[in-house]
């Protein structure tokens, strides 16, 4: 009775002692980031390259504002070691996929963390106060998205000191991208009289056109939900369009045209894709197209725009 309780207890010492080898096999594997949307998640992929496992949360061409977090993305947060999001209106619900995830080691990088912020006129200030008063999209400014890349660097390099150098040279290399990316669009801002650019749409660029001191017109402020404009602002839209004779109206990737058509209709203007990476289009994603792949597409557009 002895002997078998004792081989009881040698299988179950082994048996304990697999589980732990097990365990420390995925401590050492690779880390694993989740990215709320797609700008987070191209300069997370730019940083850890091969290192890290990288999840996207909401899906290419998916609603960017008003997403709710599905039971896998808790799991995913759940056993992640960085997750990394927005931190303005669209994505609060983080919070929420933080607390419910009950993860002790993880650790989350808010992208708004790393800029300046612009902040919204607020006409009804008294009704609005719960809301939040600055504009969330960050990235759209490359040199932000400079700042943020740098952000990702020092906290990878934190959870994971062993590989700091690759995560250096990485963001590093990634930056002068993001360098490069900046002068040509410059190129373009710098060597014009003109400075405004109307989009029959809403504007998610306020960080890209404080950057580049440009002006705009638009159907819809930030990334309002209404999706009527209303006529007056149409027709001021055209009357500027034509008195400016303003060659491009501009449209969001993956965005209704209607308003734009409308306004390019009764001005003879053309309607072109403003790309701010705040959605990645399927074909975009599955062809690993970058954040600098993408907003390299807007220097001909701004160049025809400002001209
Ligand atoms: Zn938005």
């Amino acid at each position: 009775m002895k002997k078998l309780f004792c081989l009881i207890m040698a299988l179950l010492i082994i048996f304990i002692m697999a589980g732990c080898s097990e365990t420390q096999t995925t401590n050492n594997s690779k880390l694993s980031i989740v990215a709320v949307s797609f700008p987070e998640y191209d300069f997370a992929r730019a940083v850890a390259g091969d290192l890290a496992d990288i999840k996207m949360l909401i899906p290419p061409a998916g609603e960017v504002h008003g997403y709710e977090p599905t039971v896998s993305d808790i799991r995913a947060v759940s056993t992640c070691d960085l997750l990394i999001y927005t931190g303005g209106e669209s994505d609060t619900w983080t919070e929420k996929l933080i607390d419910s995830a009950n993860n002790k080691n993880l650790r989350a990088l808010a992208m708004v963390d790393f800029a300046e912020h612009i902040c919204f006129e607020d006409h009804n200030h008294e009704e609005n106060h719960d809301k939040f008063t600055f504009d969330e999209h960050i990235w759209t400014s490359p040199e932000n998205a400079i700042s943020i890349v740098n952000a990702i660097k020092n906290t990878l390099s934190e959870i994971d000191a062993e590989n700091k150098k690759a995560y250096e040279d990485n963001s590093k290399a990634y930056c002068e991208k993001l360098d490069k990316l900046d002068k040509d669009i410059k190129v373009i801002t710098e060597n014009t009289n003109k400075n405004t650019l109307v989009f029959g749409d809403r504007f998610p660029l306020a960080y890209f056109a404080n950057n580049y001191k440009l002006e705009y017109l638009s159907a819809f402020s930030g990334c309002s939900e209404d999706t009527e404009a209303s006529a007056s602002t149409i027709a001021m839209l055209i009357d500027y369009v034509k008195e400016n004779n303003i060659p491009v109206v501009f449209i969001n990737e993956l965005s209704n045209t209607s308003i734009a058509e409308q306004i390019a209709k009764e001005t003879g203007a053309e309607v072109r894709t403003f790309y701010s990476c705040h959605k990645v289009s399927k074909d975009d994603f599955e062809s690993g197209k970058t954040y600098i792949d993408i907003m390299s597409r807007n220097i001909e557009n701004l160049n025809i725009a400002l001209h």
